[in-house]
């Protein structure tokens, strides 16, 4: 079995979008396997960002990221990073197919809902980030 990090992003929560994000999780199988809920600061979305330092949109996504409350979930299925980025959608939702959750809970590429790992090492990476029991 595969594992995942994924985050439901300060605005989705906001907008009370968690609970609807995690029923389409459970629909499609994937277990959860740990989740909270906690806030980012400056230096630990900077961290977690790493890959994007110095990109036109680093500061907005840090800004963003760092806006209030995130749910960070370490989710298990097999082959659990692609099929949570293809539940996820396209990264700006104006692109997502449609019944995707950025489809249906993104209004914009900064504000896009949702986060996942997009390949192995990222996932071990990003999973020990939030979860360094696991
Ligand atoms: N992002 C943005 N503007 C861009 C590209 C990305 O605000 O032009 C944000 C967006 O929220 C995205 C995050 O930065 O989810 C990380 O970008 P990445 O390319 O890794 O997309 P993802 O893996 O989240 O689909
Ligand atoms: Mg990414």
């Amino acid at each position: 079995m595969e594992r995942t990090l994924a985050i439901i992003k300060p605005d989705a929560v906001s907008a009370k979008h968690t609970g609807n994000i995690i029923d389409i999780i459970e629909n499609n199988d994937f277990n959860i396997v740990r989740m909270y809920k906690t806030k980012l600061s400056k230096d630990q979305a900077e961290r977690f960002y790493g890959v994007h330092k110095g990109k036109p949109f680093f500061q907005e996504l840090v800004d963003m990221m760092t806006s209030g409350p995130i749910i960070v979930l370490a989710l298990e299925k097999d082959g659990a990073i692609k099929a949570w980025r293809e539940l996820m959608g396209d990264t700006n939702p104006a692109n997502a197919a449609p019944g995707t959750i950025r489809n249906l809970y993104g209004v914009s590429i900064g504000s896009n809902a949702t986060h996942g790992s997009d390949a192995p090492a990222t996932a071990a990476q990003e999973l020990a980030f939030f979860f360094p029991d696991l």
